[in-house]
């Protein structure tokens, strides 16, 4: 199947309200074009400097979702180049996004990730770790940062019980922090989990961004 067409086909399974990030890294610009002019306009792409490069030759209404683990001395450079980044995984480089947002004169939108695999990246916050993060109010010291929501990873096994219980827990952590109104959260929305192979399992647990590659796209290089 061509890109286009997995495009269209993909955007017709999605149910309305769930968002397609299709994920470019390692993908040529010329896949990316191809996906764009299919109407595709959010991409997801997991390395500063490819992203960067990416963002110069493609066309400025692009929403890119930098969704790959972020490096502090990478920081800088990507603010102010994505609509979302969907992977911080620890306080200090939320600070950082932060301050650096703030000496760029810009606000950043991004997600918490949480870790709830059992063997998949060790990055991201644990379940308890993140409702920690939320009830000690730590959010408030933020100013030029906006946390719209989740993001998480299921374990990668064929054991879709498995599958479905950690996309349970991560919508499940994501409901204790937006339903909780003492904290005064806004646009607190997102649950961003699923890809190629287990995006529709996510979708029936409450995901709202899906990631998808490889069924894109074709195999990674
Ligand atoms: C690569 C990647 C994806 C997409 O994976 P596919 O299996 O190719 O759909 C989604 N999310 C993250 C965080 C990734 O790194």
């Amino acid at each position: 199947m061509s890109v286009s067409s997995e495009i269209i086909r993909l955007r017709q399974l999605l149910p309305p309200g769930v968002k397609l990030c299709a994920v470019s890294k390692f993908h040529p610009v010329e896949a990316i074009r191809e996906a764009y002019d299919a109407g595709q306009r959010c991409f997801g792409e997991s390395r500063v400097q490819e992203l960067l490069e990416k963002v110069a030759q493609l066309p400025s209404d692009i929403e890119w979702h930098f969704i790959g683990h972020l490096q502090t001395n990478k920081v800088r450079p990507l603010i102010g180049k994505t609509t979302l980044i969907e992977s911080v995984d620890s306080e200090k480089l939320l600070n950082l996004i932060d301050s650096e947002s703030r000496k760029a004169g810009v606000t950043t939108r991004i997600l918490m990730q949480l870790h709830v695999a059992r063997e998949e990246t060790k990055f991201g916050f644990l379940p308890e770790e993140l409702l920690d993060f939320f009830r000690n109010r730590k959010f408030e010291s933020l100013t030029n940062t906006h946390i719209c929501g989740v993001m998480g990873m299921a374990s990668n096994t064929d054991d879709e019980t498995r599958v479905r219980a950690d996309f349970a827990e991560i919508a499940k952590v994501y409901r204790t922090i937006s339903e909780d109104s003492s904290l005064g959260l806004r646009g607190f929305d997102m649950v961003s989990m699923g890809m190629s192979h287990d995006w529709p399992i996510a979708v029936e647990e409450g995901a709202t961004i899906v990631r998808i590659g490889s069924m894109i796209f074709g195999e990674r290089s």
